[in-house]
């Protein structure tokens, strides 16, 4: 079995040196296993936080251990009454090519996906962790009223398209900011958002929120961030009054130092609610979330994007590019 081990702690930047690849004998697996052969593997900006020793949510990688990570794969050995060899399934299987679960395998570890209507990889993705942090979001923290005016960053990724998409199906004003115009002009053309700002053509929170300020002059009454630094304190700058702002991630300041608000006057002044959140908090919204987003994808209604790098021995440089903005769309490993 080929995995990728997690090496050394990042010295500020990820680099290819943090990961090991390593080849493993799988021995025979005992009754309640089964071993499943990973088609997928999901990369998200939260592995980068694992590779760390600071406060976080949830545990650190430990050195010299598989790398974490969300797959979608088929069971090809099972001891297992729940299981059969041919199931597709979705489990936390790693930066390998096999997963051999642990005997003490519960739901949450793995679990059995309809491939029937929609692609394995989506639920990865539009119909997955991703999507359903969207829908989490966006229901539950800024709950969108009709009329409003939306803004959401990185709005081309996994997570902001299905917020816009979402939003803009709950009648909102929806303007994205993204890099490049490749991918602004892939929001508004193809995912039906209003607006989209190439942050990059505006490389500071002043310029960034006077363009933004021309696009919704009336303000903006709800804001989901995936991002932070800059594009943060522009958006800040032109909330209304009661603006309910979801923290969703702030990947800018992920691969370095934290980037904090530069002006936090502005909440007081808008009087908004600002929330954080991590969808691991919320298994309960799992099962209505994913499957209006599954039912979604399946209806051509919820649009979404992949970007697939091929083997696992591309895994470290995708996961680099993904923290650079290198995506576009739902970063995922063909594993061949
Ligand atoms: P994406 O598919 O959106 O990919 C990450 C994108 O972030 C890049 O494509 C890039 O887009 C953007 N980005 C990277 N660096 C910067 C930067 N310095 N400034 C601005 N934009 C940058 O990833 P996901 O959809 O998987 O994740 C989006 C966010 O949601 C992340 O912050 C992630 O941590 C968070 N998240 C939070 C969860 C939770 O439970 N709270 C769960 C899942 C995700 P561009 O080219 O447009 O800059």
């Amino acid at each position: 079995n080929r995995q990728y081990l997690f090496d050394h702690y990042p010295n500020v930047v990820v680099t290819s040196e943090c990961f090991k690849l390593h080849d493993e004998i799988i021995s025979q697996i005992d009754e309640g296993e089964i071993l499943v052969r990973n088609h997928y593997l999901s990369l998200d900006p939260y592995m980068r936080g694992r590779m760390s020793k600071a406060k976080n949510y949830a545990a650190g990688q430990e050195l010299n251990t598989v790398m974490q990570g969300g797959t979608v794969g088929e069971v090809v050995e099972s001891k297992h009454a729940d299981f059969k060899v041919g199931d597709t399934v979705i489990c936390t299987g790693g930066w390998q090519l096999y997963y051999r679960t642990a005997p003490t395998m519960d739901s949450n570890h793995v679990r059995k996906i309809d491939v029937s209507r929609i692609p394995m990889s989506v639920y990865l993705g539009a119909a997955g962790m991703p999507g359903i942090t969207a829908w989490y979001g966006l229901n539950k923290i800024i709950k969108p009223q009709s009329g409003e005016t939306l803004v959401v960053s990185a709005a081309s990724g996994a997570v902001g398209s299905v917020v816009g998409q979402l939003a803009k199906q709950k009648g909102c004003r929806v303007i994205g900011i993204a890099g490049g115009p490749e991918k602004c002009e892939y929001v508004v053309e193809t995912l039906g958002f209003d607006d989209c700002i190439d942050y990059k053509a505006y490389p500071d929170a002043e310029t960034l929120s006077h363009e933004l300020r021309q696009l919704a002059p009336n303000g903006v009454d709800a804001y989901y961030e995936n991002v932070g630094g800059y594009i943060m304190d522009a958006v800040l700058d032109n909330l209304n009054a009661f603006a309910r702002v979801a923290i969703c991630g702030l990947i800018a300041g992920y691969d370095g130092r934290a980037i904090p608000i530069s002006n936090p006057r502005a909440i007081l002044v808008a009087r908004a609610s600002i929330t954080g959140f991590i969808i691991s908090d919320h298994m309960d919204i799992w099962p209505q979330a994913l499957a209006e987003l599954a039912e979604a994808v399946a209806k051509g209604v919820l649009i979404f994007r992949e970007s697939v790098s091929v083997g696992l021995e591309s895994a470290p440089d995708a996961f680099i590019g993904l923290l650079q903005g290198h995506n576009f769309g739902k970063q995922l490993v063909k594993l061949i």
